[in-house]
């Protein structure tokens, strides 16, 4: 059970005065880029469809000042799906004994790595549960050997916590980026939702030295997870505008039957794509994904998300044969195709909202570089 968005799930209308006071402070969330955290809790306890289109056009706007319809692509690869982490919404946990576990060796994630480098992309986001097979001095090499081999690209990890000295030899050794969602803000909601040997301190211990370090940072959270609450919502908000990540990924919770949270309710696109676009205006020039989550919920989740301020796809370019046994959620998309036919869909997609696929690096727009100058 979730309680977010409680006039979300009816078919509820605001009378005039709510629905203004809602518009009102849309406004000033796009002026000041902030609000109080009752202001929020007033657009989270009181929203109805009815105030979804300005929210979207208000969003869309901010993107647009910035990025116009631009998205950047980035070749996704999941280099293995063995994990030692107790996330209990997460299908590759260590606990899940249903799933075949596999990884990619060094040569096999540079296979996948110039493949995608053929099909356009500039960007690689490698990620992983969290498996120790992965040694810094394995991923130095690896590091160095996409650069070597492909020098204009931008590598982003996600390979989950590490200490701080792991995260600056990867750095060194060219990383660009790093995404590690922070899953939730609340500290009641992070336990309930993690093994008990799971740190929400050091969580966000690891982003902040990933920051310090000089990464590009994505953080990012769930939404509609079990027991989680508007009040919940609003400190991801706060934590986000504190940590200024130049990525944020956010998605639906998608209930997993093979864990220990089967039977719960998965969270909704209409709740996901309303924290999308306050994101948009919280943090206006963040690389904001449409995430594959939102395209497992629905058919056209991700576009809906370009039209509301997403501005980055990650098509999958895995080997086709271990992409089903990354199975963070059940029916998830993508795992029956070849990168070659995900690169074709993601095109038309893009395209068909009226936006333009850019193969550029797409830095956040602050750190622009220039990449034969590298
Ligand atoms: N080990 C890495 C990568 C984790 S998978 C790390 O810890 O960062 C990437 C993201 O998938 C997670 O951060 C989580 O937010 C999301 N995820 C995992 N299980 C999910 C589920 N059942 N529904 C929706 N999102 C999920």
């Amino acid at each position: 059970m979730n309680y977010i968005f409680p006039k979300l799930k009816k078919d509820f209308k605001n009378d005039d005065s709510i629905s203004n006071k809602i518009y009102q402070l849309i406004d000033k969330l796009t002026e000041e880029t902030i609000l109080e955290r009752d202001e929020f809790l007033y657009i989270l306890d009181n929203i109805t469809k009815k105030e979804m289109p300005y929210l979207n056009d208000s969003a869309y706007n901010v993107k647009y000042k910035f990025y116009q319809n631009r998205v950047y692509l980035r070749g996704l690869i999941e280099i293995s799906n063995y994990c030692k982490m107790g996330c209990k919404y997460c299908g590759i946990n260590y606990k899940v004994k249903t799933i075949e576990r596999y990884r990619l060796s060094i040569d096999e994630i540079l296979e996948c790595c110039k493949l995608g480098y053929d099909l356009g992309y500039r960007t690689f986001v490698i990620q992983s549960g969290e498996d120790s097979f992965y040694t810094d001095n394995l991923l130095v090499d690896m590091l160095k050997r996409i650069k070597k081999e492909m020098p204009d690209v931008r590598v982003t990890l996600s390979l989950g916590e590490r200490s701080k000295e792991s995260y600056q030899a990867l750095f060194d050794a060219g990383t660009d980026r790093y995404l590690l969602r922070h899953e939730t803000a609340s500290r009641r909601l992070y336990e309930y939702l993690h093994a008990s040997f799971m740190s929400f301190d050091n969580r966000r211990e690891c982003l902040s030295n990933l920051k310090e370090i000089g990464f590009q940072v994505g953080a990012g959270f769930m939404v509609g997870s079990p027991t989680q609450t508007n009040e919940d919502l609003v400190e991801d908000l706060f934590y986000l505008k504190e940590l200024g990540p130049h990525m944020v990924g956010i998605g639906p919770y998608l209930c997993h039957e093979d864990t220990e949270l089967k039977g719960n309710e998965s969270g909704t696109l209409p709740e996901s794509l309303i924290m999308v676009a306050l994101v948009r205006l919280l943090l206006p020039k963040v690389l904001l994904p449409a995430t594959t989550a939102l395209g497992s919920l629905h058919t056209i989740g991700r576009e809906k998300a370009l039209k509301i301020g997403a501005n980055v796809m990650m098509p999958n370019i895995s080997p086709t044969e271990n992409r089903a046994l990354y199975e963070i959620y059940q029916n998830k998309i993508c795992t029956t195709d070849t990168s070659n036919q995900c690169r074709n869909c993601i095109e038309g997609r893009i395209v068909g909202v009226g936006h333009e696929i850019d193969l550029g690096v797409g830095d956040h727009i602050d750190l622009e570089r220039v990449t034969e100058n590298d």
